[in-house]
């Protein structure tokens, strides 16, 4: 069944009504009607008819790719084509400017509610309520998502700083690493998570909860001898556990050498900590081109983010991503995971569109973007070109992932809560498609072996029309630590300046 269309009514206040200057009206007080006001003032006089030009004006600006049913449809039904079908259905009106409770610019996007989503992550900072008992092995994570979102949004979170090291000091082992609450046990991702947020936080005081020496002690037992990493001691190993890993030793400035009790230790010192994870990486890319969490699974969108991050912090991506990778069928998956009408990506074939992937498949596009701009194979995509439609992304994401309500944050799809993991890789996406990263090309010997950090470069994206009002730009962050390169140039800059640990 299609969207059922609702008629809107605005009241002018001010000035000449303008299709191109939606900001010029404003929503009536009674609830969606028109009604004559109170005001003896002839510029309040309510005009309905223009109102509806101005909306279908908005609404004639955007492509019928997004408000329209794909011309090709498989005649199969299952039920994945069943949800798909629903999900189609569920966003369809928000993406044609229908949402009765939404203010739409020219292009039929409506603003960042910045205010309101800021106000929903300082409350996740706080005290929760009873039920997010079963999130408290995550406590880190909602540091990170929270204190990221609130960074993109352009906050200053400096002011966390002592309440984020406090807390962070209480996860930490003796045996090095963070576990997800107090005497919990180290795992590699809440350690990602909590190193991250000491990274956003920054300073001397938050930089110093780390035990580096435990943390290195720590991450060479997790080194296996295939290259990969388990994600805890005896846990499973997978490519978040690498990813993690080459995040943690490269912001920590931790030494490359594996204690003789690693299990990847070798006599004669030819193995080290990120010896064979490329390798790794490699072995997980799958028949479709994606990659999996584990050599011999199914491709996913967070997995392929983790195995570029990973390869990016090896070398420069235009040398190490083609050299690992099958970079044609690895673009063709990743292309694949963006749906019309909707815009956004999903993460895995056949599965539904989701905000989060707004990161997890979006941000593998710098990187994947960065490589071709390097790269000199003629056989694969130009680099000028963009690889994924930005304007499909960013209307997903302003129009169905915003939550309007009072609540704010933002969310997988209309009908979904928000919560604080989906406005921080929901903004993450934002930020990568309205950006462009470019590597410093006088970067080019900037790798592992040469201790050199390659500077990589954010510009606006500029190709093609804006459709988002300039304000609703958000900072961008760095392409593989996913938080604002200041602050991973901070954090690396003190270690490197220390002596030993
Ligand atoms: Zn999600």
């Amino acid at each position: 069944m299609g969207p059922k269309r609702v008629a809107f009514r605005w009241k002018r206040t001010t000035g000449t009504m303008s299709p191109s200057n939606p900001q010029q009206f404003q929503r009536p007080s009674s609830a969606g009607r028109t009604t004559e006001t109170n005001s003896d003032s002839d510029s309040e006089f309510v005009d309905e008819e223009i109102f509806i030009n101005a909306r279908q004006a908005a609404s004639a600006m955007i492509d019928s790719l997004f408000t329209q049913l794909p011309p090709i449809k498989d005649d199969l039904v299952t039920h994945t084509s069943e949800l798909q079908d629903e999900t189609v259905d569920i966003v369809l009106p928000f993406l044609s400017g229908e949402d009765e409770e939404v203010q739409y610019n020219e292009h039929g996007v409506p603003n960042l509610t910045r205010e309101k989503h800021i106000q929903f992550l300082q409350q996740s900072l706080g005290r929760l309520p009873g039920r997010f008992v079963a999130a408290d092995a995550s406590r880190p994570w909602f540091l990170y998502w929270c204190l990221s979102a609130l960074a993109m949004l352009g906050e200053d979170v400096s002011s966390y700083r002592e309440a984020v090291a406090e807390t962070a000091r209480s996860m930490q082992n003796d045996s090095g690493g963070f576990g997800g609450g107090g005497r919990q046990l180290s795992h590699m991702a809440t350690t990602y998570a909590v190193v991250l947020a000491l990274a956003l936080v920054g300073g001397e005081e938050a930089y110093e909860v780390v035990d580096r020496k435990a943390m290195w002690k720590w991450l060479c037992s997790l080194k296996q001898p295939d290259g990969g990493f388990q994600v805890c001691l005896g846990g499973e190993e997978d490519i978040r556990g690498a990813y993690c890993a080459s995040v943690i030793i490269t912001l920590l400035d931790l030494p490359l050498d594996l204690t003789p009790e690693s299990p990847a230790y070798k006599e004669d010192g030819s193995a080290n900590l990120f010896t064979g994870v490329a390798d790794y990486v490699r072995r997980c890319q799958t028949f479709e081109g994606g990659i999996s969490g584990q050599p011999n699974a199914e491709a996913h969108g967070a997995y392929a983010f983790c195995a570029l991050g990973c390869l990016a912090l090896l070398d420069h991506p235009g040398r190490i991503i083609p050299k690992y990778l099958n970079v044609r069928r690895f673009v063709a998956w990743l292309s694949a995971r963006q749906y019309a009408p909707e815009g956004g990506f999903s993460g895995r074939t056949n599965k539904l569109v989701d905000g989060c992937y707004s990161h997890w498949v979006g941000g593998c596009f710098p990187l994947v973007e960065a490589c071709l701009n390097k790269s000199k194979d003629p056989k694969l995509p130009p680099p000028t070109q963009s690889l994924f439609s930005r304007e499909g992304l960013i209307r997903y994401i302003l129009c169905c992932c915003q939550d309007q309500t009072k609540r704010g944050g933002l969310r997988d799809k209309p009908g979904k809560m928000s919560d604080a993991y989906h406005t921080c890789y929901v903004l993450s996406g934002l930020s990568s498609a309205q950006h462009q990263w470019l590597l410093d090309d006088d970067d080019e010997d900037a790798n592992l072996e040469t201790a050199k950090t390659p500077e990589w470069i954010a510009l606006p994206y500029l190709d093609g029309e804006q459709i988002f009002d300039a304000k609703d730009r958000v900072r961008p962050i760095h392409p593989v630590y996913a938080i604002p390169q200041p602050n991973v140039r901070a954090i690396q800059a003190y270690f490197r300046a220390k002596e030993g640990f």
